[in-house]
């Protein structure tokens, strides 16, 4: 067999479009990488047999000169967008057999332009955690983890999305960021990462987290992938009351723009004390690339940033209780039988959602609940305000800002899951851009003492993806990193 898990998807494009390579070569290479990489967790459904039949449909539309954008691109799904005809679970048991009769808009988006679908992918169970040890599935694995050595968590919650691309088992994928969930198991695993702006890609079709916060976005293996697939997703949406009606732009330029004349912002809010030194020596690293390309790096101050955490911990559980309240055991996935109506939403409930999922309704109950209401939810969202204020005034100086994408490297599994509040420190620089609405990219910059990939994470104003792409591209170009992870599909190795 050829490179073709090698292949960028702008290279795959291209040798699709030469007749070099064909979308059944393509797809096969990945079903069989897909099979190879079984071990780590990263599908809960595969669709080889829609797979095979959508290349050889992308194989006859280019024969015939009507290809889409992404005609024969092998592409992974968070098991968080409803897929037609596809089970669909939110890796929770109480959607366990739950089968759409719908498409989710930016999934639709992607068959249309001539996408592959490989399958569903694991993720934290209705995308809360960080690790994706709340899939009731079990975690996605890391594919840095050494052969013989212990299971590093793929981060989370879009663990599998992460896991695949890194391995080989997808060419690119697509997950949901409502604190961190692309960004974060993105720098885990050494892959791309992007959380558009909130209202750019539609949340019709996509299971409900928090739904003031929640965006859908891709992995890829480098920037230029990153511009490609989102083009497709993004877009108005008459069917999400959210999304926004602005056009989305052509992004090639941007890619090969640079920063040279940039103003790039440092906060100095985010050197934080729980932050390995590692993660401070590549931000440095960061800083003096961009120096070196042409940027004017500006030290900034976010003086909220400090309650975002809190505040994010307050907003996503309520949003997330008053989401979740629909899962009742009547319309949707699992029931558990009970002599009454109150007592069969309880037994459902109960059995169906896991402890985290528990955990964040009760919490979100809590502070939506009359007496607490004004104490709790109303101050949280004013201090959200503050926080996007805060951005405002960074972002009226400067075209961009550079910041760590996680406190650390990946970590083991099975360790920080038994204490919630580290489990959730880890979202720390990646949470105030959901809560003001930021566009945020992570790329690969570097690797740990321990041979551990570590992101770099840009954020821009609202809408400005194209310099989250210029100033990402330059720090790929910088950081020469190379994808190289122990357990990935063989020709990746
Ligand atoms: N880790 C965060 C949480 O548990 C973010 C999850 C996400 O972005 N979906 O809420």
């Amino acid at each position: 067999m050829s490179d073709l898990l090698k292949m960028t998807a702008a290279q795959a494009l291209s040798s699709l479009s030469k007749k070099q390579i064909s979308s059944v070569e393509l797809t096969t290479a990945y079903i069989e990488a897909m099979e190879a990489t079984h071990e780590l967790n990263n599908y809960v459904t595969s669709t080889t047999e829609l797979a095979k039949q959508m290349a050889l449909d992308a194989d006859k539309a280019r024969a015939d000169g009507n290809a889409g954008r992404l005609a024969g691109l092998p592409i992974g799904v968070k098991d968080l967008f409803c897929t037609k005809n596809v089970m669909t679970t939110a890796c929770s048991s109480i959607l366990n057999g739950f089968v759409p009769t719908y498409e989710s808009t930016v999934t639709s988006r992607l068959w249309e332009s001539g996408g592959v679908m490989l399958g569903k992918l694991n993720c934290d169970e209705f995308a809360m955690g960080s690790s994706n040890e709340t899939s009731v599935f079990g975690p996605a694995i890391n594919p840095w983890s050494a052969r013989d050595g212990e299971a590093l968590s793929a981060g989370g919650s879009s663990g599998g999305s992460a896991s695949a691309v890194a391995a080989g088992a997808a060419l690119m994928s697509v997950g949901t960021d409502t604190g961190g969930s692309i960004r974060q198991p993105a720098a885990f695993c050494g892959v791309v990462g992007l959380k558009p702006t909130y209202g750019r890609c539609s949340r019709w079709g996509v299971v409900a987290f928090a739904s003031s916060l929640d965006q859908a976005g891709p992995f890829t293996r480098d920037v230029e992938d990153s511009a490609l697939i989102f083009s497709v997703m993004a877009g108005h949406d008459a069917k999400d009351s959210t999304s926004a009606s602005m056009s989305v732009p052509d992004f090639s330029e941007a890619i090969n723009s640079g920063v040279e004349g940039m103003r790039i912002g440092i906060p100095g809010e985010y050197q934080m004390d729980e932050m390995d030194n590692e993660i401070s020596d590549l931000w440095r690293q960061g800083r003096k690339w961009l120096e070196q390309a042409g940027a004017t790096m500006v030290d900034i101050s976010l003086p909220h940033t400090k309650y975002a955490l809190a505040c994010y911990y307050i907003i996503a559980p309520a949003e997330a209780s008053s989401n979740l309240a629909r899962y009742d055991g009547v319309r949707y996935g699992n029931r558990i039988e009970a002599e009454t109506l109150d007592l069969m939403y309880e037994a459902t409930r109960a059995s169906g959602f896991g402890e985290e999922v528990q955990r964040r309704i009760l919490i979100g109950t809590y502070a939506l609940s009359a007496g607490y209401y004004d104490a709790y939810y109303l101050k949280a969202q004013q201090v959200r305000r503050l926080i996007k204020q805060d951005f405002d005034t960074a972002f009226s100086d400067v075209d961009a800002i550079l910041t760590p994408t996680t406190p650390s490297a990946a970590f083991s599994l099975g360790k920080p899951v038994t204490d919630p509040i580290t489990m959730y420190l880890n979202d720390v620089f990646t949470v105030p851009a959901n809560l003001a609405g930021l566009p945020g990219i992570s790329v690969p910059a570097g690797l740990s003492k321990q041979g551990l990939p570590l992101g770099l994470q840009v954020l821009a104003a609202p809408f400005r993806e194209d310099r989250l792409f210029s100033v990402a591209r330059t720090i790929e170009l910088q950081a020469q990193f190379s994808l190289a992870p122990a357990r990935a599909a063989g020709e990746l190795q």
